[in-house]
């Protein structure tokens, strides 16, 4: 949905890297010319995103998320101070997003996932019972002990929607400790950029990938979008977004096709692209104008040409070009 133009590197040397990380593609690109272990900065960023996969990955059970998941609402489980941080950042960003954003979503992602093996949807009686175990409230943190339990039977969290963001900015640090000077990280779609001058970002439509409808420029910040359409459940051959309605227990489904924050950090822009998703146009658009240091693009529409709605901080600043409509 977002892509780097080619050409970013100008007339600088620089070296890049593609490893697949977090279930997706991640690459690195660094300037080289003043900096001569700039392969190594790039293996280090690398490390740094697998190590965070280790501690963040649900689908490893031996993680630290994966025991939280498993024994934390029988007993506490003492987790590394960093992930205890996160989390305790993630209920905060929950109460910011109105519940849109929500770690505790796991239930339902195993609920719409167990539907999609079955090829049957979700039955009324088990979205009631699988939604009371979708809360903050139900999180139970003890920032003494650094541990993480849940209050009720059942509850998991997912860091899907923040922790690839989160290993991007600690990966940005890495490359700063090697004294990069431009840097780009792009990791499916979701980009920082660390460097003395501004990159230009296409937004691409998403039915097609030739068609630019919009661009941002980045400076020492972040981008990410929630589509739908990128990465679905397949159910009777309709297909459900990956982005669940926390309130509703449902697939994000809506006229917004796609969701682009801008931000400082890579943590916020993918928590708010996804809680914007979750939000829609209006509700979404006045989250972000509430919401210092955060821009958008929002696409709406079901079919080309989409509509597309910019923030206002983004306006005055002409940072982004709409091109093609
Ligand atoms: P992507 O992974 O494509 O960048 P997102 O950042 O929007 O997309 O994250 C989607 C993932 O986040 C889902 O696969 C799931 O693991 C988790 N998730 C789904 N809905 C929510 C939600 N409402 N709040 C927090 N996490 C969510
Ligand atoms: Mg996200």
């Amino acid at each position: 949905m977002v892509l780097s133009p080619s050409g970013l590197s100008r007339d600088r040397a620089c070296i890049r890297r593609v490893r697949y990380v977090m279930g997706t593609f991640v690459e690195i690109e660094v300037a080289c010319e003043h900096q001569p272990q700039a392969a190594d900065a790039i293996e280090a960023a690398f490390s740094e995103f697998r190590r965070l996969e280790g501690l963040l990955s649900k689908f490893i059970p031996d993680s630290p998320v994966g025991q939280v998941n498993r024994f934390g609402s029988g007993h506490p489980v003492e987790v590394p101070r960093e992930m205890f941080d996160l989390t305790e950042r993630a209920v905060r960003f929950s109460e910011k997003t109105s519940g849109a954003f929500d770690i505790t979503v796991n239930p339902l992602m195993e609920l719409w996932g167990t539907a999609e093996m079955k090829g049957i949807l979700p039955r009324d009686e088990e979205m009631v019972s699988t939604l009371a175990k979708v809360d903050t409230q139900h999180l139970l943190l003890s920032a003494e002990d650094s541990t993480i339990g849940f209050k009720a039977p059942g509850c998991q969290i997912d860091f899907g929607a923040i922790g690839k963001g989160y290993a991007m900015d600690r990966a940005v640090e890495v490359l700063k400790r090697y004294e990069v000077t431009h840097a780009l990280v792009n990791a499916g779609g979701a980009i920082s950029c660390l460097d003395e001058y501004p990159s230009a970002i296409g937004i691409r439509n998403p039915l097609d990938a030739e068609d630019l409808l919009a661009s941002v420029t980045l400076q020492n910040n972040s981008v990410a979008t929630s589509a739908s359409g990128e990465r679905f459940f397949r159910i009777g051959g309709d297909r459900y977004s990956h982005v669940i309605d926390p309130r509703t227990g449902n697939p994000v489904h809506h006229h917004l096709v796609s969701a682009t924050v801008i931000a400082d950090t890579a943590e916020l822009a993918d928590v708010f692209s996804t809680a914007v998703f979750v939000l829609g146009l209006n509700r979404g658009m006045d989250l972000i104008e509430a919401t210092e240091g955060l821009e958008a693009v929002l696409l709406r529409g079901y079919s080309s040409p989409f509509e597309v709605h910019i923030s206002s901080g983004l306006k005055e600043t002409s940072r982004t070009t709409p091109t093609n409509f």
